[in-house]
């Protein structure tokens, strides 16, 4: 990879501060890419349509869910494993398919970009295969908020105004002896994810991005190159350089210690593979859900709009019952206010009261801020007819607790002996001594409060939700 060194005049005298990290363009021809993009996008329906795999399928559902649970902090990783032909079939009919001229102007913006972008992926990936490159070459990208649209447009395709959630994100390859490869996508998700940061640690890379409709768009428009044996902690490190644009005391785009969710930079790729697998059994169901969808479409029997709605149902569904097994991430996805229903809906779910539970929940929602939007629905005749209906909650709450994995975390129950310290957790974050004891019919939150009847009331404040203001109103 070329060295940037010496590139820079006298205004900026320390020379680049991100080392090796370099334009994509210096690389690959941008306007022959983008040529390329629409040629492809214009001839879309003639490609050849390659089957979803399985492992694609799990992926959109893990990331659907993980989209929604966490604001910021959150990595995301991807592999998908083939021929390097394969791949490469895989991705870009993908994004082929998520294609539509009905799509919004904004949105279409920032489709094509995206795109070039995995053009540029396949041509950097190509220049490896034929040692043009180093193996340890990765390609990376700031996807930004699309501050320019108007808020309730972002909302409804899926962008978090309330925090301006951005991604970077990072792509390299492994070779195997075998001659197939692997594909390693990672994805980091940040707060104020905007070109302040973006544009500042770019320029300092000794970037300069061609300028684009707008912000987001031009930092879509402009892929970087970096190599993973520079940056051994690969997205992470960029995320801590765009972090450090950003401003004094930042992580993942917020002021450090404002987000519980959030853990250091050393640790986040484990903890967040550590939370996925948590969820890692629920993904097949919406897999197959996504299948079946699809095939109602190839026989015309539903829209794409309506299949995509009909996707954001399940996923809600799921997103709720998750938010019951693991109330912490309530308030990233839903909001403040909806988070102290999930408290409690787990609450209920640990004496086994689903039925309860799924009141709770219901009351939920009309706190609940929007994370995934279900615009095009079908209503419930429809649904059942074509076998789509939804398990009622208290059912998908069962489900959930029996497929819910366990973790390293504190013990929800505040009298826990545990506590502080970590432990594993499963469902509705409660260890095993706890969960035993709920199992058994007790409650451990009332055990501990038992052997001094005198002792002052300050002990309930432990466990305030289950010290409960019953009933909630039902919603009409
Ligand atoms: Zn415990």
């Amino acid at each position: 990879m070329s060295s940037m060194e010496g590139d820079f005049s006298g205004e900026r005298p320390r020379g680049p501060e991100h080392p090796g990290i370099c334009d994509a363009a210096e690389f690959v021809d941008r306007d022959a890419i983008e040529a390329q993009a629409w040629g492809l996008i214009a001839n879309r329906e003639s490609l050849n349509d390659v089957e979803v795999a399985q492992q694609e399928r799990r992926d959109n559902a893990r990331t659907a869910l993980w989209e929604g649970l966490t604001k910021s902090g959150h990595l995301s990783r991807i592999e998908i494993h083939g021929t390097f032909e394969e791949i490469n079939a895989q991705v870009l009919s993908r994004l082929l398919r998520g294609w539509s001229d009905r799509l919004p102007e904004a949105e279409k913006r920032r489709r094509f970009p995206e795109i070039c972008e995995e053009l540029t992926i396949q041509a950097v990936q190509k220049a490896i295969v034929a040692d043009e490159l180093p193996e340890s070459t990765a390609v990376a990208l700031a996807s930004d908020f699309p501050e320019d649209m108007p808020e309730k447009s972002a909302r409804n395709l899926g962008y978090r105004p309330d925090n301006k959630k951005g991604m970077v994100r990072s792509t390299h390859l492994v070779a195997h002896p075998d001659g197939t490869y692997t594909r390693i996508i990672e994805q980091m998700s940040r707060s104020n994810g905007t070109w302040r940061s973006t544009f500042g640690f770019l320029k300092a890379a000794g970037i300069t991005p061609m300028h684009r409709e707008t912000a987001d768009v031009t930092a879509l428009a402009t892929p970087f190159l970096y190599s993973v044996q520079d940056y051994t902690n690969g997205v992470v490190d960029i995320q801590k350089r765009l972090d450090q644009h950003a401003g004094p005391n930042i992580r993942y785009g917020e002021i450090i210690g404002a987000n519980p969710l959030h853990v250091n930079y050393d640790q986040v790729r484990q903890e967040s593979m550590a939370r996925e697998k948590q969820a890692e059994k629920l993904l097949d169901g919406i897999a197959a859900y996504e299948e079946k969808l699809d095939a109602l479409v190839a026989q015309g029997l539903i829209e794409q709009r309506q299949r995509d709605s009909q996707y954001g149902k399940k996923i809600l569904h799921t997103l709720r019952a998750i938010c019951t097994m693991a109330p912490e991430y309530a308030a990233d996805c839903f909001g403040q206010k909806a988070a102290t229903y999930y408290q409690r809906a787990s609450d209920a779910v640990l004496t086994g009261d689903f039925d309860r539970a799924q009141r709770i929940i219901s009351d939920a929602r009309q706190h609940e801020e929007v994370v995934v939007i279900c615009g095009a629905s079908l209503s419930d005749e429809e649904e059942a007819e074509l076998g789509l209906g939804l398990d009622s909650m208290a059912n998908n709450l069962k489900n959930t607790k029996e497929l819910w994995g366990w973790k390293a975390g504190i013990c929800r129950v505040m009298s826990c002996a545990t506590r502080p310290g970590q432990t594993e957790v499963g469902p509705c974050s409660v260890c095993r001594k706890c969960q035993a004891k709920f199992d058994k019919g007790q409650d451990p939150t009332k055990l501990t409060t038992r052997p001094k009847p005198k002792a002052p009331a300050t002990i309930e404040l432990i466990k305030p939700k289950i010290v409960e203001p019953e009933p909630m109103p039902l919603a009409a």
